[in-house]
């Protein structure tokens, strides 16, 4: 089959990657992929947001399924105006795709299914949202509604920080998405990430994750992108996994089905499992980055197979298989991230990494003639396996160490949590 990956970072270079060992691939296609994509597949220049040349590149080149990688040509209507025009693909619907597009959206749906989450409250007014808050106390946690980068929640511990969050989110900084605020209790207990994918009918839990948001070791600086992850999450015992899939996830593509607007594609749920047992913080409607290159280096079924029987609704005849090896991924990403940074430093040492359970997969890099130079804030996620967590990290971190990047920095402590259990 001839497939195409929209998108270029490293979960795209990830699922290029899984993609590439499907022996029923013909041609794998990325647009715009990266350096590191174009090593293993084909590159195109295509704008995503232009629907219309995406329809008309897929008849042009055959194109049999389209894999959307990141979530804005999802909340944009991709998929259905591919769907529209009878081409097929892996990643939700726009309607389907408020689960991650819409904080109030889920919450509502979450205490209609009955779906364990935080209570919550939402206000369309500065008035109201600061009466809210003296109804509900701190310490509390502030959300702006829309998509907003991961900067647009605040936990705040006291009022006076919650005032100042609620006022912020109707201050017009996050543009649209703070139309709406959205507050929540806070939730006690460790978080820990969980990915399935669903046809709109099945649903096939896949793996378990763990990721590392703030910027520097020990959980200090800004929220990022996430500056690493690991599988499994050694919190998702197999009872956590299973109240997951029947809590939680069962209950959320049950209702999007009854709401006529089912969700084919990836369901990644981010939780916080407390004493009660998990509850739903967020959804996003794709693949996390990095937590899918951890994925893809477990994953030892057919990757091309599993997105297609998504698309086409067979996943029930699907089998997913695992290996039972731990994957870490550190990334690396150039100084001044998550603020701006400069593009275009040199990126040597990658030629000296040639351990088979090791990949680097591409994020922000591109070529500078025949140089590899940083393109971005998050450039590489080293990824490595290992019988265990430990000994994937060991393998992670050897190859970070042969890469000669002066610009660039990482943290030293991914993994740190699930080795002091
Ligand atoms: P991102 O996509 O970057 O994870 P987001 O903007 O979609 O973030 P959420 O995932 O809803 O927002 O919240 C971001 C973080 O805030 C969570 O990962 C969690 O650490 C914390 N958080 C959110 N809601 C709660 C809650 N109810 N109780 C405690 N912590 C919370």
């Amino acid at each position: 089959m001839n497939i195409l990956l929209i998108g270029g970072g490293g979960r795209e270079h990830a699922l290029a990657w899984a993609l590439k060992k499907s022996p029923r691939i013909h041609r794998l296609i990325a647009a715009p992929g990266n350096p590191g994509i174009a090593a293993i597949a084909e590159t195109a220049k295509l704008d995503a947001a232009d629907h219309a040349a995406v329809v008309a590149f897929c008849r042009d080149t055959a194109i049999d399924l389209v894999v959307i990688g990141p979530e804005a040509p999802l909340v944009a209507g991709l998929a259905d105006d591919l769907e529209a025009a009878g081409i097929r693909v892996f990643g939700p619907s726009k309607a389907a795709s408020a689960l991650e597009g819409s904080k109030a959206f889920t919450k509502e749906l979450c205490a209609e299914a009955g779906i364990p989450t935080a209570a919550f409250r939402r206000a369309a007014t500065l008035e109201a949202g600061l009466a809210a808050l003296q109804e509900m106390g701190a310490p509390i946690v502030v959300k702006a509604d829309g998509l907003a980068a991961g900067k647009g929640v605040v936990v705040a511990e006291t009022l006076e920080e919650a005032t100042k969050a609620i006022e912020a989110c109707f201050s017009g900084a996050f543009g649209d998405a703070g139309a709406e605020v959205v507050l929540e209790e806070k939730l006690v207990g460790e978080e820990a990430s969980f990915f399935a994918v669903t046809d709109g009918e099945t649903v096939v839990p896949l793996a378990t994750a763990q990721d590392h948001k703030r910027t520097f070791d020990g959980d200090r600086g800004p929220n990022t992108g996430g500056m690493g992850a690991y599988s499994p999450a050694p919190v998702m015992t197999d009872d956590m996994i299973a109240r997951t899939m029947s809590e939680i996830v069962e209950p959320t593509v049950a209702a999007m089905r009854a709401r006529g607007t089912p969700v084919r594609g990836v369901l990644y749920a981010g939780l916080m499992i407390t004493d009660e047992g998990p509850q739903l913080i967020e959804y996003n409607v794709r693949f996390g980055d990095p937590e899918c290159q951890v994925l893809m280096m477990r994953l030892t079924s057919d990757l091309a197979e599993l997105l297609m029987a998504a698309a086409e609704g067979t996943l029930a005849e699907t089998e997913v298989t695992w290996s039972d090896d731990a994957a870490l991924t550190v990334v690396m990403a150039t100084r001044g991230y998550p603020g701006p940074v400069e593009r275009g430093s040199g990126i040597r040492g990658l030629e000296a990494i040639d351990d088979p359970d090791t990949v680097v997969f591409h994020a922000g890099t591109s070529l500078d003639g025949s140089r590899l130079v940083a393109s971005g804030g998050r450039v590489l996620t080293v990824t490595a396996t290992g019988a265990t967590i430990a000994e994937a990290r060991e393998r992670a971190y050897a190859a970070v160490a042969k890469i000669d990047w002066p610009e660039g920095f990482f943290r030293s402590d991914i993994g740190n949590r699930a080795l002091d259990r």
